[in-house]
């Protein structure tokens, strides 16, 4: 796992949660090992809002050696592999690009306007879903 100025590796200790569909998953690692200052890499007291910067990972980086862990996670909590994983009740995030937004009319707006795909889901709880990509320019 390459940190910020791609230079230097981290441990995956393990994964935590999972968000997000079927074929773009992001996760909440918790890495091994301290912070310079001695201070435990886990637990997190980012703002939570989604970015990569504070543990939420996509599934592209953190890695093929990740494969056990998260097949650990998915036997654990029973979740559904195949299933779009959103979250708590109350936590307004992006299926797509896993941002937090502060109320569901912020989601929805955040869908509509800001997010780089409209996703559309036929079946929240299952891998049948498909999206459809804006067409505004810019
Ligand atoms: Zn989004």
């Amino acid at each position: 796992m390459l940190d910020d100025e791609g230079d230097q590796e981290h441990d995956v200790e393990d994964l935590v949660d999972v968000r997000g569909l079927p074929d773009r998953r992001f996760w909440r690692v918790k890495w091994r090992g301290v912070n310079p200052d001695g201070s435990q890499r886990w637990p997190d007291r980012g703002p939570g809002d989604g970015t990569s910067d504070y543990f939420w990972l996509a599934e592209e980086d953190i890695g093929v050696g990740c494969v056990e862990l998260q097949n650990k996670f998915w036997r654990v909590t029973g979740l559904d592999r195949r299933g779009s994983c959103s979250g708590p009740v109350g936590e307004h995030r992006c299926l797509w690009c896993n941002r937090m937004l502060k109320s569901a009319a912020a989601l929805k707006a955040h869908m509509r306007i800001d997010c780089v795909a409209t996703i559309v889901i036929a079946n929240s709880c299952s891998a049948n879903w498909s999206l459809k990509w804006n067409t505004r320019d810019s």
